[in-house]
């Protein structure tokens, strides 16, 4: 087993297949203790590129790319699952250290594979019926075999909402969307709750503290995220179980950051999971005595982790683009959130702003959740990104 440690070796290089704003936050980690960062992503623009020690300008997708890339670091991660997985698999061949391990980035990669997974590991999910086209689904409510409401999920390279077709009556047949795809009952959803786990080489698994999650209606995507979750320790005890024994079932190094549905009826049901860091612990930069981009970037190294403590309640907000808005982005009213004081701006670096793109968060630290939660929803009306 080869063992890196870029604390002793500082010359090793972590490289990160995506330049987003998680590979900027990993960038930002990484910096921090002097560990060289190297991203592969299509433009310079691209919030991680500037921060890596170097930028491999390339498609992620493309089995080249990566291969010629990960030849070139010493430690290879993703931030982004669409990464080319027969580029990641030959690199494991040749020696290289490659985690998240393509085996589960293949199995995750694909919804329906990843639920599977699940059921065939005892671990609780949303059942499933596959389906190859939108007619075939259009079929099966005409013959009787599917009835509405239900969920339609696209089994590939969904991410933020899209993807997703929550069908509730007729008229939302025709969000139905094309292409290989699950669909799966649609569940009275409690709370929605996320775990990220760490697991290095040796097998240690440390889990952050649970968080909740509210989604915005129309986007489907996590308009607020709180932590605490509010839950109580029971049931966050019983969200933290499940999301070691999904880093385990998956074998797994690095983060995996699991998504959970607590039902009206209080059972836990996996929604999906991500091999990488999350939206969902983002606080963790501000809030905790480690963060999630650092927790992963020792995993990969199999370094000792650090046990996950909340040291201050957070909330975080998301900040879309806004609706009706298309251009060269420009951020409104942020000078005036800073000044309220314990409000953690981060803003990702997108040159152009599209309704409900992802362009930056804030974290709000407070002992008091509920001056927390005012503060967000202050800033939430306050803060514009437009163009
Ligand atoms: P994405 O991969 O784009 O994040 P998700 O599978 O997480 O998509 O679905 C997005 C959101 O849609 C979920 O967070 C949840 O609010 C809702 N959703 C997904 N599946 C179901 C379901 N089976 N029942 C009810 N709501 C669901």
């Amino acid at each position: 087993m080869h063992i890196t440690n870029p604390f002793a070796n500082p010359e090793k290089i972590i490289g990160i297949c995506g330049g987003g704003q998680l590979g900027k936050m990993l960038c930002e980690a990484a910096s921090a203790w002097d560990w060289k960062t190297a991203v592969l992503d299509q433009s310079p623009d691209d919030p991680a590129a500037r921060l890596a020690h170097k930028f491999v300008q390339g498609d992620f997708t493309k089995y080249e790319d990566v291969l010629n890339f990960g030849k070139q670091v010493d430690v290879l991660t993703i931030e982004i699952e669409k990464v080319n997985l027969e580029a990641l698999i030959e690199l494991e061949k040749m020696g290289k250290i490659v985690h998240p391990s393509p085996r589960a980035l293949g199995i995750i990669k694909d919804k329906a594979l990843q639920k599977q997974f699940f059921i065939d590991q005892g671990l609780p999910t949303v059942p499933q019926e596959l389906f190859d086209t939108k007619d075939d689904v259009l079929k099966a409510i005409e013959s009787g075999f599917l009835q509405i409401p239900f969920v339609q999920k696209l089994r590939t390279d969904g991410y933020d909402g899209r993807g997703v077709a929550i069908i509730r009556t007729e008229e939302d047949l025709n969000l139905l969307l094309d292409g290989l795809c699950l669909v799966e009952p649609l569940v009275e959803i409690e709370a929605e709750v996320a775990v990220i786990a760490a697991r290095n080489v040796n097998g240690e698994i440390k889990t952050f503290p649970p968080v909740a999650m509210a989604f915005h209606p129309e986007a489907n995507l996590v308009e607020y995220l709180y932590c605490p979750s509010g839950l109580g320790p029971a049931l966050e005890l019983e969200a933290t179980q499940i999301a070691q024994a999904a880093i385990e079932a998956l074998d797994i190094c690095g983060l995996l950051a699991v998504e959970m549905f607590l039902t009206a009826d209080g059972d836990w049901l996996i929604n999906e999971v991500a091999p990488r860091p999350h939206n969902s612990g983002h606080h963790t930069i501000e809030c905790c005595n480690v963060s999630q981009f650092q927790q992963h970037l020792l995993a990969i190294c199999n370094l000792p982790l650090i046990d996950p403590q909340l040291q201050l309640p957070g909330v975080m907000i998301n900040l879309l683009g806004e609706e009706g808005f298309e251009g060269p982005v420009k951020y409104m009213g942020v000078e005036q959130a800073l000044r309220l004081g314990s409000v953690y701006v981060h803003l990702y670096g997108k040159k152009i702003t599209k309704p409900f793109r992802k362009m930056g968060h804030i974290t709000v630290a407070n002992r008091s959740v509920s001056q927390a939660i005012r503060t967000a929803n202050f800033l939430k009306e306050h803060i514009k990104v437009i163009s």
